[in-house]
């Protein structure tokens, strides 16, 4: 089966990393998320501070860091699902001359879902697994599925720090949606109903 290269784009709370990790597992791709490697290193100290200051205020974490994770994830990856980047227009400009990519998908959902959807999210402090306090509970509250860790609010995703990064997304990464469009690549797939709708449409996109 072919490899397949994939961008997931959408403002946060889309569904990226839900849909991300059913791709991963249905195609046996990759999946790379600056999100999750600048979590895993919030205290790495670098010469713009810790990536952590600026993931706490909901702001853009630097591109010399960000980037030099995305290079190295590629150079390990034949087929990938990619998510969280490109957050602005220079990202996008230097992913291109990085690698090509096989299908860039744009999930479209309206701004007070996203704030339902960022401000209910619960994630396992182990292993990283997503889940919502209302649309995809645990069988045990508070306890991770997966592998029983425990269920811990991101400290991004309170109110104030939701609605800062959305007006990031709109002023960095609204251009790069637009960038794609104009380039003929975009394919835009509805980011509302079940995750398992959801993920259908994107089999039709990946499959058509
Ligand atoms: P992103 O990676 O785009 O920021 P996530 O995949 O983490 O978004 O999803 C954000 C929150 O919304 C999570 O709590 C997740 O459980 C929930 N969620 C994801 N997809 C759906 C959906 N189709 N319907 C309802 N809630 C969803
Ligand atoms: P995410 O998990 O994708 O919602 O990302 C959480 C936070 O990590 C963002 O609010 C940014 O602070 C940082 N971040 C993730 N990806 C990038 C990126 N491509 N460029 C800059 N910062 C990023």
């Amino acid at each position: 089966m072919a490899d397949h290269r994939i961008l997931l784009l959408g403002p946060p709370g889309a569904g990226k990393g839900t849909q991300a990790t059913r791709l991963t597992a249905e195609y046996d791709l990759d999946h790379i998320t600056t999100g999750d490697a600048l979590r895993q290193n919030k205290e790495m100290e670098t010469e713009y501070g810790t990536p952590g200051e600026y993931m706490d205020a909901g702001e853009l974490v630097p591109d010399p860091v960000v980037n030099e994770i995305v290079v190295a994830a590629l150079e390990d990856a034949d087929g990938f699902v990619l998510d969280g980047y490109p957050r602005n227009l220079d990202q996008a400009e230097f992913l291109s001359e990085e690698t090509d990519l096989d299908h860039v998908v744009f999930l479209d959902v309206p701004e007070d879902v996203l704030v339902e959807r960022l401000t209910g999210r619960r994630v396992c402090d182990d292993c990283g697994a997503t889940y919502h306090v209302e649309f995809d509970r645990p069988e045990e509250a508070g306890v991770c599925d997966e592998c029983g860790g425990e269920l811990v609010q991101r400290e991004d995703d309170t109110e104030d720090t939701v609605r800062e990064r959305l007006r990031v997304y709109r002023e960095n990464t609204e251009p790069v949606v637009e960038h794609y469009r104009e380039e003929g690549t975009l394919v835009e797939v509805s980011g509302e109903g079940a995750p398992d709708d959801v993920f259908e449409r994107l089999r039709d996109v990946i499959e058509g």
